[in-house]
């Protein structure tokens, strides 16, 4: 019984962040949505945030940006889009760009790599920051 509870409840979890998530333009940290996922479960710890964000990344649910930083940041919307970073804050959006033809950057001499895609991201100042 308790078993299939916790296991209800894991799901109902995963789903509340998950919908948080995708709520949101901000690419927030794992510490970001937790505070804003307490709000609907307020028993909810950082590392069930952390773990479930994991899991719904490695699922493909969800995209993980900064691979390997600890303050990875998660996207929401897999539609493929492009994002602008803010060198001052840290703040990440989205970015409209025209598509790309990229044919005539495909690397000839990988060094033995398998070529599994390419991210393309740009860096600036954001708006509240040129304000102040
Ligand atoms: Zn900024
Ligand atoms: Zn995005």
């Amino acid at each position: 019984m308790s078993t299939n509870r916790s296991i209800r409840r894991n799901s109902q979890q995963r789903q509340v962040i998950l919908e948080e998530l995708q709520r949101l333009k901000s690419h927030p940290t794992a510490a970001d949505l937790y505070e804003i996922v307490r709000r609907r479960l307020p028993r909810i710890s950082l590392g069930t945030v952390y773990r479930n964000l994991e899991l719904l990344a490695e699922q493909g649910t969800i995209r993980r940006l900064d691979a390997g930083a600890v303050q990875a940041r998660f996207d929401g919307k897999l539609a493929l889009h492009h994002h602008i970073r803010c060198q001052s804050c840290g703040s990440v959006d989205d970015i409209e760009l025209p598509p790309l033809d990229l044919s005539g950057f495909i690397p000839q001499n990988t060094g033995g790599y398998e070529v599994y895609g390419h991210r393309l991201e740009f860096f600036g100042i954001c708006p509240q920051c040129r304000k102040s």
